[in-house]
């Protein structure tokens, strides 16, 4: 039997620092106050919710200030965790490819869309141009997990996420449901507060979503990133694309348009329509924002993430797609967080 002084060492709640008020750092946040410790959570941002944040603009359409981020996963414990912060109301993500002539077809590439352009150019129309413009580089240098998040099918079917069960949008947006998340007695959030590193010595433990070379002051050189610009442009009309986004097979320098409101709970405005434009870059040449870390064939850049990994101090604790150098969806970011909360706490 262990004595109350043992059992009071053993159980002391703890001060924990959260950097990052994504997703991922939302997800420990919650997950560690509801067990009892004291969580500041802080964003160098003026909101929460990382880059799944969205907002109402002055037409009432619903736009997400990053780039469209719609749920989907297989994994029903994520699913059902959000939903203790958000009603989820059920939608299938559909996109058409822009051909050169301006016709529309079914991406992922199904039976119609082969018959459409014929199989044998099917990576020469949806892949390449695309790719390239996406990540600056030739296909063939990618690791090939990144195209086959969009793989070709021989059905009929029409979802740009043919095989995940649960896909939905949060009622009132992301940022409500981070905000929710967030909303808890042993919770408190500071936006516009930039990070440094003598904070961590004030804390029991820091989760930090920050990019993890510049934690470590780039020593090794700089892991590479994708960033997006986004255009947003509002036209007099109640509807302009086919479905909620398009995606573009010419080289020009943009790959895809979104039109919010076609996304259910986006807004209903009779007379205007709101789209946005993404053209993506190199994270140098767009303010250091950083969206898409680059998964290269060889894998040079894994490695250099595992020399950092390699140094982590005890206190800390690496999240997100940022901290874990990981193109992670939403729902592998909660997965992921809710993993690494489990264990600390055990
Ligand atoms: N991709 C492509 N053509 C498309 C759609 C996707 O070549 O029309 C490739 C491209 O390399 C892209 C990757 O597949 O980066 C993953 O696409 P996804 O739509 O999943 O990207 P995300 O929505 O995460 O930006």
């Amino acid at each position: 039997e262990m004595s109350i002084d043992k059992l009071i060492a053993k159980f002391k709640f703890m001060n924990i620092l959260v950097v990052g008020a994504g997703l991922s750092g939302a997800t420990i946040a919650r997950e560690l106050a509801e067990a009892g410790h004291s969580v500041h959570v802080i964003d160098r941002r003026d909101h929460v919710a990382g880059n799944a944040f969205d907002y109402t603009n002055e037409h009432g359409i619903r736009v997400h200030e990053y780039g469209p981020h719609l749920f989907h996963t297989n994994n029903k414990e994520v699913f059902e965790y959000l939903g203790k912060f958000t009603t989820w109301v059920p939608y299938r993500h559909k996109v058409k490819a822009q051909l050169e002539d301006g016709r529309h077809v079914t991406l992922p590439v199904n039976k119609e869309t082969k018959e459409i352009v014929g199989e044998e150019n099917v990576l020469d129309i949806f892949f390449r141009p695309y790719t390239k413009k996406m990540w600056g580089v030739e296909l063939d240098e990618l690791n090939p997990d990144i195209i086959n998040r969009v793989p070709i099918r021989d059905d009929d079917n029409e979802y740009y996420f043919p095989n995940d069960e649960y896909q939905a949008m949060p009622k009132d947006g992301y940022t409500k449901m981070v905000e929710n998340m967030l909303y808890h007695h042993n919770i408190r959030v500071e936006t516009n507060t930039e990070y440094n590193y003598h904070m961590d010595s004030k804390y029991d433990h820091v989760f930090n979503s920050m990019p993890i070379d510049q934690w470590f002051d780039f020593k090794y050189g700089k892991l590479p990133y994708r960033s997006i610009r986004f255009e947003t442009v509002h036209l007099p009309m109640t509807r302009a694309l086919p479905t909620a986004t398009v995606n573009f097979t010419h080289d020009g320098p943009k790959t895809r348009v979104t039109e919010w409101k076609n996304i259910p709970c986006h807004g209903d405005n009779k007379y205007i329509t709101t789209l946005t434009f993404e053209e993506p870059c190199d994270y140098a040449d767009n303010n250091f924002e950083r969206y898409y870390q680059v998964k290269d064939r060889d894998g040079k850049n894994r490695e250099l993430y595992e020399k950092y990994k390699n140094e982590i101090p005890e206190n800390v604790t690496f999240i997100g797609r940022c901290g874990l150098y990981a193109y992670l969806d939403m729902h592998q970011a909660v997965n992921s967080a809710l993993a690494i909360a489990r264990k600390f706490l055990s």
